[in-house]
């Protein structure tokens, strides 16, 4: 009976281990970083760059071989965390529709002009005022997000660009040691439709190709941003596109935004960069860290299962975040269900085969006594005769 038993959990594991082997794993889908170097196109010409010779920017910007460069890749792990991290405070986000914004196609990004109006009042020494905001993207198969988190890219990345205000305007603060802040948020792919991202995509043929600009109403660009700004990684860094000036100071929120699937294709797919090339895969490659710390203002949650974050970029997984949608609850993703399912199957079988040589054990000693009762009392069998 029992070694039955053992049998069949035998063979229910190899099932197991089977169905674990062919299941997708979330890290071997996001192969996609680092990966733009094999197309090196020669050397530019003086102030033109594109995104396919990222390697050779710093022929004509020397700051992009330095060494704080953007983005980076965040090691969730390695982050440190810092309570004394002030929280970040937004005013004047809250835009009238009566204010007209300009929204650029600059042949890099999608960029949208934000007044002087909208401002970081808290979180810095000094106040910071907007600028503008804009995005990097890729494709349907790769993943577009500039920051990475555990080496893992989102499908885009929106940039808000503050300046110092004891500076006059961004460009005089651009290349000033103190001189910019970005907030930058992950964006994700969601159940619903975000209404707050169709004020800007649903105007994207207007601008669809190089160089055009249109006019949209004003709208509340604090809902562009996640609904949790508490959590968010900070380091010091650059401009992640010529000149790379080392200027900016970063803050990477943990939270992801999400915007449909039919919306991530609409920033996808629409706009031209030039040569009308289709602009996508804007994103620069991650940076070396060259020792710089990158702090958090808060504690990682300690999951069983490592920091990965759940699935792939692409379905904006990140167990750590708030408001999840793809059934990922309590920090455990399909993978670690799945591990812990098998480990306890293992144990369970393990425990088996233990039970079951301790009684095949027994049931050997008492057979040995058995033959040799039967030779001590062989002359017996003649009674049954
Ligand atoms: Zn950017």
């Amino acid at each position: 009976m029992l070694g039955k038993v053992f049998r069949a959990f035998l063979l229910l594991s190899l099932l197991a281990l089977t169905v674990e082997s062919s299941a997708p794993s979330s890290e071997e889908e996001d192969s996609s970083s680092e990966k733009d170097s094999e197309e090196h196109a020669k050397g530019s010409p003086h102030g033109h760059w594109t995104y396919t010779d990222q390697d050779s920017w710093s022929v004509a910007f020397e700051h992009c071989k330095g060494k704080s460069q953007s983005p980076i890749n965040i090691d969730t792990r390695k982050a440190l965390f810092d309570p004394m991290l002030p929280e970040i405070v937004l005013e004047g986000y809250d835009l009238s529709d009566t204010k007209s914004l300009k929204l650029q196609n600059n042949g890099h990004t999608l960029q949208l002009s934000l007044p002087n109006t909208l401002r970081i009042v808290r979180g810095f020494d000094t106040v910071f005022i907007a600028a503008q905001l804009h995005f990097h993207w890729g494709t349907k198969e790769d993943p577009g997000s500039e920051h990475t988190i555990d080496n893992v890219h989102f499908p885009a990345e929106i940039h808000v660009v503050h300046y110092n205000s004891k500076y006059a305007n961004l460009s005089e603060a651009a290349s000033k040691a103190d001189g910019l802040a970005v907030l930058g948020a992950f964006i994700g792919i969601g159940l619903h439709e975000n209404e707050n991202y169709e004020n800007i995509l649903s105007v994207l043929k207007d601008v669809s190709i190089e160089e055009t600009d249109t006019e949209i109403p004003g709208f509340n660009v604090r809902h562009l941003l996640p609904p949790n700004l508490q959590r968010f990684y900070r380091y010091n860094g650059s401009l992640t596109t010529p000149p790379c000036f080392q200027t900016v100071n970063w803050t990477i929120f943990n939270d992801t935004i999400r915007v449909s699937r039919k919306q991530l294709a609409a920033l996808e797919d629409t706009l031209k960069a030039e040569h009308n090339e289709l602009l996508s895969k804007n994103f620069r490659a991650p940076q070396l860290l060259f020792g710089r710390d990158v702090q958090s203002s808060f504690r990682a949650e300690v999951s069983g299962s490592g920091s990965q974050p759940s699935g792939t970029g692409r379905s904006g997984g990140n167990s750590r975040s708030i408001g999840e949608e793809n059934g990922n609850q309590g920090g455990f993703s399909r993978g670690d269900i799945l591990a812990i399912a098998f480990g306890a199957l293992f144990v369970v079988t393990l425990i088996a085969f233990i039970v079951y040589m301790v009684h095949q054990r027994k049931k050997f000693s008492r057979f040995t006594k058995d033959s040799r009762q039967n030779v001590i009392y062989k002359p017996a069998t003649k009674e049954e005769a």
